[in-house]
């Protein structure tokens, strides 16, 4: 029986590595029909925004799985990449990445003599990437984080379905829960809820600043960690550089009806058609796509050629280092003759994923659906936060505002840049020109009670933003100032 797929080859280096990568998925016999999509470049230039066509988005969303070359986003003109938008549109909320020291790359890791096999799993969609973002004043621009119960339930359960196929023991949570205490703290205590369903696998958690250290001296020591979009961001890229760079880091992006498989790299606008390309990281995504299709002897097969391959040249170019002269023709000639040559059971097939999770699809649904978790909590509004912008010192502002003071609604506190500076603070805490004042009730309190209060003071300071303050099953559920 055969899968289809979309296939989307990509701006770039994109179709010289896609060619290689389809002429590899032939060779081992996957049993796959390949559909054709046009998304990217060519799409932009015939003025669609977001960079695929709607044909494009129906026979994906048909499918369920998209490999795909990088794609360029056009500069300026507020065009979103279609990468990102891909990502989101079919909510593909966990983006995992396996990095794996490879035979025949030279790489921190091989030098170091730490064998890698280690599985990053990154949040998707939530984070600072929502990049709901606002200037604010003209000197302060804000960026909304959005951590979500529902969506990180979703890429933590993920993980550790993920572990138990790889049989791996432990799942890491990585976060920065010690100064991000609601949001990072919402990431962590879903985690470890999770981690309940899930009693014959450890479950810790480790601060993401540690973390980096750790995977640069003992990267051995980890095998299935998760975390926040951004941290994962950046850490990923890390792993990259251990393994011999984003030239052999490959990117499974998981939605429960959509599965986006590419290379972490870009489109290379710099070696386009120097035959300079190395398409080891599209190899192992397309590798990565067959063992989620459940396709493992092909994946096997597969994997063992690239590192044939790779030993027969030795070392692809990798990024950012002056390139020797590797052909990505010769890479592809290897290829073939490797997969011809190798049997699939020659593989390498320790701690691997032996099948794709399992995911739920939901064919011919006409509505984004909206996840509520089921309510413990009772929620009651006590306060508000109010951004204005001002130019006076704190104790001005404060005096200002004095008067508006009720025993019914305290004035309680001014921070700038997170930092109390009235009703104490330093003289040595510099300030910008958006303050948060923040007025507290001693019991529930109605919304509109509060933007009456809002109105008010937006007669005497421009008033930029609001926060309503919540109490959750009586507890406090909204940070302190530094030095509160
Ligand atoms: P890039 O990854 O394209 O290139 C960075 C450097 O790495 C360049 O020197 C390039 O030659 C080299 N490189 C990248 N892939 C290589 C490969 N397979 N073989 C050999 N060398 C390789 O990053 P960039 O220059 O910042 O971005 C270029 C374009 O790609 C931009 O339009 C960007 O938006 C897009 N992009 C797309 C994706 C994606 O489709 N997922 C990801 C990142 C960037």
């Amino acid at each position: 029986m055969t899968t289809k797929i979309a296939v989307a080859h990509g701006d770039g280096i994109g179709p010289e590595i896609m060619e290689v990568t389809l002429a590899a998925l032939r060779a081992v016999g996957a049993p796959l029909e390949l559909v054709p999509v046009e998304m990217g470049a060519s799409v932009y230039a015939r003025g669609e925004r977001t960079g695929m066509t709607s044909e494009a988005r129906d026979t994906v969303e048909r499918l369920g799985i998209l490999l795909k070359g990088p794609m360029e986003t056009p500069k300026g003109g507020g065009v979103k990449s279609i990468n990102v938008t891909a990502r989101k549109l079919w909510n593909t909320y966990a983006n995992k990445r396996v990095f794996r020291t490879l035979r025949g790359v030279d790489s921190v890791a091989s030098r170091g003599r730490h064998p890698i096999e280690l599985t990053l799993i990154r949040e998707n969609i939530e984070d600072t990437y929502g990049a709901v973002e606002h200037m604010q004043t003209h000197d302060v621009a804000q960026c909304r984080r959005f951590i979500t119960r529902p969506g990180s339930e979703q890429v933590h359960r993920y993980a550790f379905e993920v572990a138990l196929r790889k049989g791996a023991r432990r799942v890491t949570c990585v976060h920065k829960a010690n100064i991000m205490k609601l949001t990072d703290g919402l990431f962590l205590k879903t985690f470890y809820e999770v981690a309940a369903d899930y009693p014959t696998l450890v479950a810790d958690d480790l601060i993401v600043d540690d973390v980096a250290m750790r995977l640069v001296m003992t990267p051995e020591a980890f095998d299935v960690v998760v975390l926040p979009n951004l941290q994962g961001d950046i850490l990923s890229d890390l792993a990259a550089g251990l393994v011999g760079g984003l030239g052999y880091a490959p990117a499974a992006n998981i939605g429960d009806h959509v599965q986006i498989f590419e290379a972490v790299h870009g489109t290379a606008p710099d070696i386009v058609g120097k035959d300079l390309a190395n398409p080891t990281a599209l190899l192992l995504s397309a590798s990565m796509m067959l063992r989620h299709l459940g396709l493992l002897d092909c994946a096997s097969h597969l994997e063992n050629a690239i590192e044939t391959t790779l030993l027969a040249m030795r070392r692809c170019p990798d990024l950012g280092v002056p390139p020797p002269p590797i052909r990505a023709t010769r890479y592809r000639e290897l290829l073939v003759a490797a997969i011809e040559q190798t049997k699939p059971t020659e593989a390498r097939e320790s701690q691997r994923e032996r099948m794709g999770v399992s995911l739920r699809t939901e064919l011919g649904r006409t509505q984004p659906r909206v996840m509520v978790s089921p309510k413990s909590g009772r929620e009651e509004i006590v306060g508000v936060d109010l951004f204005v912008e001002s130019s006076d010192p704190p104790d001005v502002l404060a005096r200002h505002l004095a008067e508006l003071s009720s025993s019914a609604l305290r004035m309680t506190m001014i921070s700038n840049r997170g930092t109390q500076v009235w009703p104490t603070g330093s003289a040595f805490t510099d300030c910008v020109n958006h303050y948060r004042v923040r007025f507290e009730a001693d019991g529930p309190r109605t919304a509109p009670e509060l933007l009456q209060l809002a109105a008010t003071v937006s007669e005497r300071a421009r008033l930029c933003s609001l926060e309503m303050l919540l109490r959750v099953d009586g507890e406090r559920a909204f940070s302190l100032a530094q030095g509160q």
